[in-house]
């Protein structure tokens, strides 16, 4: 049964610490929102991590907390020992939290003294020092995190940001005192739990910090971070003989059944990606107004597409250059341009399953989110990354295997690489 418990506060954020897990040698499932999915016993025999992935970064602080609280229940209940809650490498929250809030209930519900917190991510550039978290070279509120619409990053400083967000006691773990190695660390932290400090903000510079970290956590019942500390605790957890490193954790079996893309994200790097697709393979640009004046150009795409499967993949687009979007969106209004779009797209998506396509990959973060949603899945086993933080997935259940990717993720030729890995997993 599955050892690592973990509860992520958004969809992408998940598959960035499962991607992380799968590389670190443990077999892991990713499922979708907190009323969870039934495992059948083989299938939880299989697996070694599971990620929840909730909806509740931005969320009021007493939903995410529920949600946690369900989700933890939920891991409890498929035999998880060890839990890992986790949120963004720049700490995106508010003084109402979720960070902070849901942390701290998860404590009580385990009714473990302590956890410590490790947002960095230091092969992205997120590091922490003295309790400091920065963003490359600039302190997290130099970053463009200050100006975000949701969470504005204005405090560098996670002990006070995380005392705002709480009430029990906030420290913090210094480099040097983790440059003494994983029992001093942990003799740290059973001394601070003694002094009544729930909540400790640890240093990590480089990779080799989140090695000792993973280390010195091995017994604590929550530790809380970004993805990357999901590398250092994967790794302790194989050294340390609690899990066999799986031979290939990210094996899947494979198809070559017919394939198709489909990219509702505007973004820069979805925007080469789309231009790399159009030059190899038979394609359809979904305009937002053609689709307001006429419902039935999803069924017409699924009919022009069904017509191509045979020989080769097809491309599906509503990516536009930013003045295209600018006018849509002046014509329809945002948030109607972008639910007609990711209606459609689910729309296609669903014709497309039905057509045959067993090798689907979608562009942009809420377009994924829509796809997952029409298509019914309730789980992704997590397979080998096409490119850094994108992995293929299958999905469960059924016999679909997918790339989902949030807008600017992944190189030019991604869309081609990801088909091709999932016509290589076939056994
Ligand atoms: P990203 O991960 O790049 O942010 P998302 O899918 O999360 O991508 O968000 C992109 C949003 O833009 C979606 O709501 C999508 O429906 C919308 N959108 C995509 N193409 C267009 C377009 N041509 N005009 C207007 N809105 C669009």
């Amino acid at each position: 049964m599955p050892y690592l418990g973990c509860i992520a506060d958004d969809f992408t954020g998940a598959t960035d610490l499962a991607n992380n897990l799968v590389r670190g040698g443990l077999r892991t499932l990713q499922v979708i929102g907190a009323d969870g999915l039934r495992l059948e016993p083989e299938q939880a025999a299989q697996l070694d991590a599971v990620v929840v992935a909730l909806k509740s970064r931005s969320v009021p602080a007493a939903m995410a907390v529920d949600d946690a609280l369900v989700a933890l229940e939920y891991l409890k209940g498929l035999g998880c020992q060890q839990f890992y809650f986790k949120y963004c490498s720049t700490f995106d929250s508010t003084d109402a939290g979720n960070i902070g809030p849901v942390a701290e209930a998860l404590l009580d519900a385990l009714d473990t003294p302590l956890t410590l917190y490790c947002p960095a991510f230091p092969a992205a550039g997120r590091t922490v020092y003295q309790g400091y978290l920065f963003v490359g070279d600039r302190l997290l509120s130099e970053s463009s995190m200050r100006d975000h619409p949701l969470t504005p990053m204005t405090d560098p400083d996670l002990v006070r940001v995380l005392g705002r967000q709480t009430t029990r006691k906030v420290d913090k773990l210094t480099r040097a005192e983790l440059a003494q190695g994983s029992a001093k660390v942990q003799a740290r932290l059973a001394e601070l739990a003694e002094r009544g400090v729930a909540h400790v903000i640890v240093d990590t510079l480089d990779d080799a910090d989140l090695r000792t970290l993973g280390r010195a956590c091995l017994d604590l019942p929550l530790v809380t971070g970004g993805s990357g500390l999901g590398s250092g605790l994967a790794s302790a957890l194989v050294g340390r003989g609690t899990l066999e490193a799986a031979a290939d954790a990210g094996r899947l079996s494979g198809s070559r059944a017919p394939a198709a893309v489909l990219a509702g994200s505007a973004s820069e790097a979805t925007r080469g990606q789309v231009a790399w697709a159009r030059a190899r393979w038979p394609s359809r640009q979904l305009d937002p107004l053609a689709l307001a004046a006429d419902p039935g150009l999803p069924a017409q795409i699924v009919a022009w597409a069904r017509e191509k499967l045979a020989s080769g993949p097809v491309l599906v687009y509503a990516t536009a250059a930013p003045e295209q979007v600018a006018r849509v969106q002046q014509a329809l209004g945002r948030e109607r341009a972008g639910a007609l779009v990711e209606a459609a797209l689910a729309e296609i998506a669903v014709g497309l399953r039905e057509a045959g396509v067993r090798r689907l990959v979608v562009a942009g973060g809420e377009t994924s989110g829509a796809v997952v949603a029409a298509l019914g899945i309730r789980a992704l086993r997590i397979g080998h990354q096409v490119d850094p933080g994108v992995p293929v997935t299958r999905a469960v259940p059924g016999d679909l295997l997918l790339a989902l990717k949030s807008g600017n993720f992944g190189s030019e030729a991604f869309f081609g690489r990801a088909l091709e890995m999932m016509a290589e997993a076939v056994p």
